[in-house]
């Protein structure tokens, strides 16, 4: 009965005086589609390129196979937003042709938007085969770097847009911490700023999100998490422009109703989750929001700001 109420209430998110918060899916590829479709995701908020390379490692795929597959996925929300993040190779995602084999820490190596600086023609064809499928679509097409670091790759990706003849948004995730510190300096070269907390977890707490030891500190309820959060919508907000959040965070229900709180304009997340952030967003007004948002980084731990945005969200 709990599924059935919740895949009957599908529509747009927002919270229950109608704050609008924009629910979107995380996707790896076109066989995602159809649970995104069902869930009701309002778009695709992080298409994960990655996929599309991982049959071969020793070469990029061609312009045309990769054109189909954003192709499909463009089509598959007509009206709707697709984020599609050019390929994050490097750290756990190594590629033969493109991550450099004898990196001491390779989450702080030539990683993301690093190793496509370096192969720019890698970028280029990726840029080229976006544009191409984009082509006589409605869609609303943004496109986003992973690993922007400072203001100069922030440009240098906005460039390689403009030069590939990319009609979209250009945009750049948050996941180092730098980034957040100086997300206006970002927004001077970019349209949109997507958090990518799970990154921005890992090197903010110098905690590597595939060693379980440290795993306390991957947590997303972390308040210094929430500051960096908060730093980055208020930077977007300054500028009239959108922040939205694509890490593990958003998939928690509670601490979607914080995000919300703290300022972030959209929320991407695996389909599974929509139904749920959704039902819960629904329940709670966007004032509650903020207060749980400034309850949860009023404390010093993880555990502390759960139970603080629990608290201030079920005490109404
Ligand atoms: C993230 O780092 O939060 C993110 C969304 O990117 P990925 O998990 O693919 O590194
Ligand atoms: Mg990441």
């Amino acid at each position: 009965a709990r599924k059935a109420a919740l895949s009957a209430a599908k529509g747009p998110g927002a919270t229950s005086d109608g704050h609008r918060m924009p629910l979107l899916a995380n996707i790896g590829g076109p066989a995602d589609l159809p649970a995104a479709l069902e869930a009701g995701a309002e778009g695709v908020g992080l298409f994960r390129t990655e996929f599309l390379f991982l049959d071969d490692s020793t070469r990029a795929p061609s312009e045309e196979k990769q054109l189909a597959a954003y192709r499909a996925v463009l089509e598959a929300f007509p009206e709707g937003r697709v984020v599609v993040r050019v390929l994050d190779a490097g750290a756990d995602k190594p590629l033969d042709f493109l991550t450099p084999a004898d990196e001491p820490n390779p989450a702080l190596g030539v990683r993301g938007l690093r190793s496509l600086l370096d192969h720019p023609e890698v970028l280029r064809t990726q840029l080229t085969a976006l544009a191409g499928a984009a082509e006589g679509l409605p869609v609303y097409l943004e496109v986003m770097a992973p690993m922007v670091a400072d203001r100069a790759d922030a440009k240098a990706f906005a460039d390689a847009c403009r030069e590939a003849g990319l009609r979209a948004k250009f945009g750049a995730m948050v996941e180092i911490p730098s980034a957040a510190l100086r997300a206006r300096s970002i927004l001077r070269e970019v349209e949109f700023l997507s958090l990518g907390t799970n990154d921005l977890a890992q090197y903010t707490f110098a905690a590597d999100r595939q060693v379980g030891a440290v795993s306390r500190l991957q947590d997303p309820w972390q308040p210094a998490l929430l500051d960096l959060v908060a730093l980055s919508a208020e930077a977007a907000a300054a500028e009239g422009k959108s922040c939205g959040v694509c890490g593990e965070a958003a998939a928690d229900p509670l601490l979607a109703c914080v995000l919300t709180g703290l300022g972030v304009t959209s929320l991407s997340m695996g389909a599974a989750s929509i139904p749920y952030v959704r039902a819960t967003l629904a329940k709670h007004t966007f004032a509650q929001c903020e207060r749980a948002a400034s309850a949860a980084r009023a404390v010093d731990s993880a555990e502390e700001a759960r139970l603080a945005a629990q608290a201030v969200l079920s005490g109404e």
